[in-house]
């Protein structure tokens, strides 16, 4: 810790606040004398607040290399508006997150073609997620991270548990090749116990929803359930996949 901050490495400190009154207006508070009341109140220091973030990002399973992406350096200059929509909509949802995080709908889908920037932005999202709201993200990488489980009974329960419980789960190129019925009905149990309990997702797949629900009907519409205020679906040969090339 920072013997150098304001908290002497205790990680918290004490700061004078006028005393308001518990009603509605939350009037100032006066002593009988007329002089402003005044309390001490015990603030997290910014060392804290880091040291939280910097242990959520080393266990965020995020790559070294997705962890360096932010909403900054994803350019749209010169790129089909959908590119920008993308980054508006990731950028939406960090805002919007602490009013929307325990609600039916509160989870980001990125969907359809490869190329567009789908994981550069929701890595930016997850980072800031982790640094600036405090939120343990786990990142899972569809193919990987089945290949690594597949044939360790205990670890993929661990993992299992886990990605239910996260405050967000980034699942990243979701039913990416041939999925198996095994990896759908995996990722079901995990859906379905996010969905009844109001957990964000936030999802990148080569699919749209059609596909997803093609795949299986009832993970589909859930997914779409959650996310539907903040999907972005990329289609068609009008836009051109030039994103990772500048990237
Ligand atoms: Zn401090």
């Amino acid at each position: 810790m920072n013997q150098n901050c304001r908290c002497d490495g205790k990680g918290f400190y004490f700061k004078k606040e006028r005393a308001l009154k518990e009603d509605e207006d939350k009037t100032p508070m006066n002593w009988p004398t007329g002089e402003p009341m005044m309390i001490e109140i015990s603030v997290e220091c910014e060392c804290t607040i880091k040291k939280k973030a910097k242990r959520l990002m080393s266990i965020s399973e995020i790559t070294d290399e997705f962890k360096k992406k932010s909403f900054a350096s994803f350019l749209t200059e010169g790129k089909e508006p959908i590119v920008a929509e993308m980054k508006e909509i990731a950028t939406k949802y960090y805002v919007d997150y602490p009013n929307i995080k325990k609600e039916r709908r509160n989870s980001i889908s990125f969907l359809g073609q490869p190329g567009a920037g789908k994981t550069h932005l929701l890595s930016a999202l997850a980072n800031n997620l982790i640094t600036k709201r405090l939120q343990r993200v786990l990142y899972f990488p569809f193919i990987e991270g089945f290949n690594d489980l597949r044939d360790d009974f205990n670890a993929l329960n661990r993992k299992l548990e886990e990605m239910q419980r996260v405050d967000v789960l980034f699942i990243d190129d979701l039913f990416k090749g041939k999925c198996s019925d095994w990896e759908v009905k995996q990722v079901m149990g995990v859906v379905n116990y996010r969905y009844l309990n109001n957990k964000p997702l936030m999802i990148s797949s080569e699919h749209d929803i059609d596909k997803l629900c093609d795949i299986d009907e009832a993970l589909g519409t859930r997914i779409y359930e959650m996310s539907k205020d903040y999907t972005v679906m990329i289609k068609g040969d009008r836009w051109k996949l030039n994103h990772r090339l500048i990237d």
